[in-house]
C-alpha cells in the first residue's frame, strides 16, 4: 500500500501545504543503492573531554572509505567520542561540540556519539554516560530531514570491535534506524577480506523468507555475498521457489513448528549454518476477553516456541558453526505493548529475554552472536491489512514521519550477521524511525 502522503509532501504545492498546516514532512530516505554506496559527503570526527579510546577511532573511521576532517561546512555524518565523559560538568564538551555543527547536518545525515558502558563502581561516571542517552533520543527526536542520532557504547581501549557497527550506522544501510542504543563488547572482530561481499563463503538460513520482511532478508543475505537458504510453509511453495531460484539459493519448503523442524534444517546444510534468521511470525489478534486458547497458542507457538526449539536443537547439534550469527524477529509491540497484540506482544518480548539470556553463553560456548531486530511499522502485506487510521498513525507516529520497509530490516540483519560483528552480541535494535511507541 503506497505511502501517498509521503510522496505529496515531497512535490513542490505538497511542501507549502504541510508547510502551513503545520503536518509532519517526512524526508524521501537515502538507502543504499548502487548510485548511493555511502553518505553524501566528509564525516566530521570531534572529542568531548580526553577519548577513552586512545588514537584508535581515526583509524576506524577512515576505513570506512569515507573522508574524515575535523571541520566540514556541510557533513555527511558527525561523530562525537564522548567516551570520556566523566562528569555532570564534563557534558558540556558534548554541547560544545555539537551546538555549532548540528545545524549544518546533510539532508539524511548521521549523528553517533560514542560513549562507554554505564560503570558499577563510579556513579559520577555512569550518571554522565547514561545522560547520553537522553541526549541523543531527543536529538533524533529533533533533528529532522531524515537525519538520524544513536549512541554506540564502546568498551575503553580501542575502537576496533565497532568498526562494522560504525559502517552501518555511517552508512545509507541505517536509514530507517534512530535513537538506538548500542553497546557492544570488547571481542575481536573476525577479518574481512572484501567490505563490498562481507557475507562470501558463508551459509545462511532464512524463515519466513518466501515474501515479505524475510524476502528481503534473504535478497540482502545473497547481496552481500551469502549463499541463502530459504525456508517457508510448504504452501508458500511456488513463491518460495521464484525467490530462492533469483537468488540462486535453495528452497526448503518447511512448518518451522514442525517437531522435526531443526533435523530437517541441519540436513538440509550438510556443512553447517553459518547465518540463522529466524524471522517467520504471526499475528491472531483479538483482546484478551475475546481470544480463544488456539489464537493464543498458534502464535506464541509459531513466534517464540519454534525459535527457542530450532535454536537449542541446531547449537545443540553444532549445525549452527563457530563464528556463527543467530538473529531474530521481536518488534516494538514486544516492547511498548500493543491493543488486541497479548499473544503477539508476548511472543515478541519472549524474543528480547530469550535473546538477552543466551546470548552472553552462546558467545562464550560456541562463538556464536545471538541479536534481535525490533521492526516497527514496516510497509508489508502485514501491515497494508491494518485499518486506514490505524496504518496513517503507524506511519507518522516516529521521528522519520514515515514506515520504513522490509529492507531496512534486512540491512540491520545483515549487518548483525556479519563475521566483523563479533562485538555485537545481546543487542536489540528497533527499526521503527525512532517510534514514539516504547520510546
Ligand atoms: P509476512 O506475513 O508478510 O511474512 C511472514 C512469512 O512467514 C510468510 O511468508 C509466512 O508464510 C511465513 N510463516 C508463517 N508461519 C510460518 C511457519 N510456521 N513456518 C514457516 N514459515 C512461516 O510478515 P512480515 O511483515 O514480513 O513479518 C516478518 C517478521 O517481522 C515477523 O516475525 C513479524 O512478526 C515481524 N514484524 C513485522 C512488522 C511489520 O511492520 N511488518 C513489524 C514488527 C515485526
Amino acid at each position: 500500500m503506497a505511502d501517498r502522503y509521503l510522496h505529496f509532501s515531497g512535490t513542490a504545492p505538497g511542501r507549502f501545504l504541510t508547510r502551513r498546516l503545520g503536518l509532519p514532512q517526512p524526508a524521501r530516505l537515502r538507502r543504499l543503492t548502487p548510485r548511493t554506496p555511502s553518505l553524501d559527503g566528509p564525516l566530521l570526527h570531534l572529542t568531548a573531554g580526553d577519548s577513552a579510546l586512545g588514537d584508535t577511532l581515526g583509524p576506524v573511521l577512515a576505513a570506512t572509505g569515507q573522508e574524515v576532517t575535523g571541520r566540514a561546512d556541510r557533513p555527511a555524518g558527525i561523530v562525537v567520542d564522548a567516551t570520556g565523559v566523566a562528569t555532570a560538568a564534563g557534558l558540556a564538551e558534548v554541547h560544545a561540540r555539537l551546538h555549532p555543527v548540528v545545524r549544518s547536518l546533510a539532508v539524511c545525515g548521521r549523528i553517533v556519539v560514542l560513549g562507554t558502558p554505564p560503570s558499577a563502581d563510579d556513579h559520577h561516571r555512569a550518571a554522565a554516560q547514561q545522560a547520553l542517552e537522553g541526549f541523543v533520543r531527543s536529538l533524533g527526536k529533533e533533528i529532522g530531514r531524515g537525519a538520524t542520532a544513536q549512541l554506540l557504547r564502546v568498551v575503553p581501549g580501542s575502537a576496533a570491535p565497532a568498526e562494522s557497527t560504525l559502517r552501518f550506522l555511517l552508512s545509507p544501510r541505517s536509514a530507517y534506524v534512530s535513537g538506538q542504543v548500542v553497546e557492544l563488547t570488547d571481542a575481536t572482530p573476525d577479518p574481512v577480506a572484501d567490505w563490498t561481499a562481507p557475507l562470501a563463503a558463508r551459509t545462511a538460513l532464512v524463515t519466513g523468507a518466501a515474501r515479505g520482511i524475510g524476502a528481503s532478508v534473504a535478497a540482502v543475505l545473497a547481496r552481500d555475498g551469502a549463499r541463502v537458504i530459504c525456508l517457508d510453509v510448504p504452501q508458500a511453495g511456488e513463491e518460495l521457489s521464484r525467490m530462492a531460484d533469483e537468488l540462486g539459493g535453495s528452497a526448503l519448503p518447511l512448518d518451522i513448528t514442525a517437531p522435526d523442524a531443526a533435523q530437517q534444517i541441519a540436513d538440509a546444510v550438510p556443512d553447517g549454518l553459518d547465518i540463522l534468521v529466524h524471522n517467520a511470525g504471526i499475528t491472531r489478534d483479538r483482546r484478551l476477553a475475546n481470544m480463544p486458547a488456539e489464537r493464543w497458542a498458534q502464535v506464541i507457538e509459531v513466534n517464540l516456541g519454534s525459535v527457542l526449539r530450532t535454536t537449542d536443537a541446531l547449537l545443540t547439534s553444532g549445525t549452527v558453526n563457530r563464528g556463527g550469527r543467530i538473529v531474530a524477529t521481536a518488534s516494538i509491540a514486544g516492547i511498548a505493548g500493543n491493543n488486541g497484540q497479548t499473544n503477539y506482544a508476548a511472543s515478541k518480548a519472549g524474543i528480547i529475554g530469550l535473546v538477552r539470556s543466551l546470548a552472553p553463553r552462546t558467545a562464550a560456548d560456541h562463538g556464536v552472536t545471538v541479536n534481535a531486530v525490533a521492526p516497527g511499522f514496516i510497509e508489508t502485506k502485514m501491515t497494508a491489512a491494518v485499518p486506514f487510521f490505524i496504518r496513517e498513525a503507524g506511519r507518522r507516529m516516529n521521528s522519520l514521519s514515515q514506515g520504513g520497509l522490509p529492507i531496512d530490516v534486512a540491512e540491520t540483519t545483515a549487518w548483525f550477521a556479519q563475521p566483523a560483528s563479533t562485538a555485537v552480541n545481546g543487542q536489540v535494535v528497533r527499526v521503527c524511525g525512532q517510534s514514539l511507541l516504547g520510546a
